[in-house]
């Protein structure tokens, strides 16, 4: 069976017929499984309370490089920072990122840690509900930690 490998985090997965057109360094079959676990996590509210915010964080942070904006990769980034360093509740985040987002013309150049991580979108599918949040947030954990680098400049952007 033909792999595809995905250019952000490495995961391989069945090729497929799908199609990908956004900006993120990723695959179609990576950012299939990115829907599928984001509609997991909407249909489940407590779940998604915890979860949603640091999925799409981690998973945007993870598929910076090629096409994807700075911004958008510094904008992700500082909401693993919002969670992760200055433990903001995640509903509390969305706003704070607008807020960032529309207040700046220019934003950092963020090139792409070397370091993919470890943990990927497929830890996230593949987990039990027992450890489902602890998988996400050892996942957005790891991806933070592979930015460091950069942890400085996303200070700074509060
Ligand atoms: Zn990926």
């Amino acid at each position: 069976m033909d792999e595809s490998i995905c250019p952000g985090c490495a995961t391989s997965l069945p090729s497929s017929q799908l199609l990908y057109e956004g900006y993120f360094n990723t695959t179609p079959e990576c950012w299939s499984l990115f829907t599928e676990v984001q509609g997991k996590q909407y249909g489940n509210v407590l779940l998604g309370r915890y979860t949603l915010q640091s999925t799409v964080d981690a998973y945007a942070a993870q598929h910076a490089g090629a096409s994807h904006p700075d911004k958008s990769v510094a904008i992700h980034l500082l909401g693993l920072y919002l969670v992760i360093v200055q433990d903001v509740d995640p509903l509390e985040v969305a706003p704070k990122q607008q807020h960032i987002a529309s207040g700046r013309a220019t934003w950092p150049e963020l090139t792409r840690p070397a370091n993919q991580g470890v943990l990927t979108i497929l830890d996230v599918a593949m987990s039990d509900d027992d450890d489902y949040i602890e998988t996400v947030d050892t996942w957005a954990r790891e991806v933070w930690a592979m930015w460091a680098d950069h942890h400085q400049t996303i200070a700074e952007l509060l």
